[in-house]
């Protein structure tokens, strides 16, 4: 099913409120019709039969027009149609205000008051359609039918039949006022309706354009938020001097990585800078921290996209090895130990050379994934024993 906009219910009601009005103008009209008609058919048969035909025709162009009207019922189409009925309309009224004042006599001819019968019919058919414009009623009534009654009433002791013209005139009078009561209810509605939609629209027209500038704040709102969140998560999470993970991260990774049900093998190594205190004693802090620097980089450098490198404390170093057998780590732990002793570090006035005791450890389910860091550690202190720039699997 289609759903209609807000602004089309609204439109599409106040013109069914205005079309209501039409078949009631339709009744009005064709009881004056049937007075008239009576009250001249003895009189002029023959031409209040072209008479009758024309009224016939009228109708049924007029009917075209109105009733072809929710054919057109959307915006461009409607301002045209009403554009062409209002002239249709005005332009009968002038013309019946034109013959009035030139033919309008009291020894007129029985042909002169059909035709005038007819255009008063007309016009006023048309101003019941169009009542909307509530202003026409009185203008109707004030300027058009009760001069003409009275007028009518006046001559009415030469003229036998002015009686039964004056007598119509005065009930359709009546008709119009009762009638113009409820139709100016409806076109108040009508009217009242288009405004709000008017108003709804400009409204929703705001509302939107609101929208759309808190929208941009709040994208650049969320812009600052993500680069602030990133900061934040660099800073939780990675080491301020090496830009590697710290101890935080690499727990979280371990605790994700180690599942008492992980199928895969999981290898953990520590290693620590050997001698760190004595580079730093000879050569400066700032010299020992460039040293961690570029050990770092340089272990990094040996990893794979998996493995997860931290720094877990001062000069002590933490890697975490998913799918990795305890071979291939003692073999990838060997690797690093030479790539570090192999080079010596240096800067602009220092040259180190270093090197690393690592300890190794495999993960064993069901085993808290600490106590495998914990054994990495113990076999760490074993190299160092046994002499420092050494691997030691447990
Ligand atoms: P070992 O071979 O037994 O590990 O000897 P070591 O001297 O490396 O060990 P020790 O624990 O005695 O000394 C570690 C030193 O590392 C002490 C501390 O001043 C230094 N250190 C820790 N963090 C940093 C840091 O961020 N920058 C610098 N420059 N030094 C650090
Ligand atoms: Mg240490
Ligand atoms: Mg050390």
């Amino acid at each position: 099913m289609m759903h209609k906009t807000l602004s089309q219910r609204i439109l599409d009601e106040s013109v069914d409120r205005l079309y209501e009005q039409v078949r009631q103008s339709v009744v009005v009209t064709f009881i004056a019709i049937l007075l008239f008609a009576s009250a001249l058919y003895h009189t002029q048969p023959l031409l209040t039969l072209y008479w009758a035909l024309g009224m016939l025709l009228h109708s049924f162009f007029h009917a075209q027009s109105v009733f072809g009207y929710p054919k057109v019922r959307h915006f461009h189409s409607t301002e045209h149609w009403l554009v062409r009925e209002f002239s249709y309309t005005i332009t009968l009224g002038m013309g019946w205000a034109i013959f009035t004042m030139i033919y309008f006599r009291p020894e007129a001819t029985e042909d002169f008051y059909l035709m005038l019968v007819f255009i008063v019919a007309v016009v006023s058919g048309s101003v019941v359609t169009y009542a909307a414009v509530t202003l026409i009623y009185p203008v109707m009534v004030c300027f058009i039918l009760i001069p003409l009654t009275l007028r009518l009433a006046l001559t009415a002791p030469q003229h036998e039949h002015h009686v039964f013209l004056a007598l119509g005139f005065l009930i359709y009078t009546g008709v119009l006022i009762k009638y113009h009561q409820q139709a100016h209810a409806i076109s108040r509605k009508a009217i009242e309706l288009y405004l709000q939609q008017g108003i709804l629209l400009e409204e929703l027209h705001r509302f939107k354009e609101q929208l759309q500038v808190s929208n941009e704040q709040l994208t650049v709102v969320n812009g600052h938020l993500q680069s602030a969140l990133g900061r934040s998560h660099r800073l939780a999470f990675n080491d301020a001097l090496t830009g590697c993970f710290n101890r935080r991260a690499f727990v979280e990774h371990l605790r994700a990585y180690a599942s008492p049900y992980a199928q895969a093998e999981l290898c953990v190594i520590m290693m620590d800078l050997d001698h760190f205190k004595r580079i730093n004693d000879q050569k400066g802090h700032l010299f020992g921290d460039h040293v961690l620097k570029v050990l770092a980089a340089r272990i990094q450098m040996q990893l794979r996209p998996d493995d997860i490198l931290a720094r877990y404390g001062g000069e002590e170093f933490v890697c975490l090895l998913p799918g990795t057998s305890l071979a291939e780590a003692r073999d990838f732990a060997e690797t690093i130990r030479k790539a570090v002793a192999g080079t010596p570090i240096r800067d602009d006035q220092h040259v180190q050379h270093i090197t690393i005791s690592m300890g190794v450890a495999k993960y064993l389910p069901p085993e808290d994934p600490q106590e495998t860091v914990n054994r990495a550690d113990q076999a760490l202190y074993r190299a160092k024993r046994e002499g420092r720039d050494r691997v030691v699997v447990t």
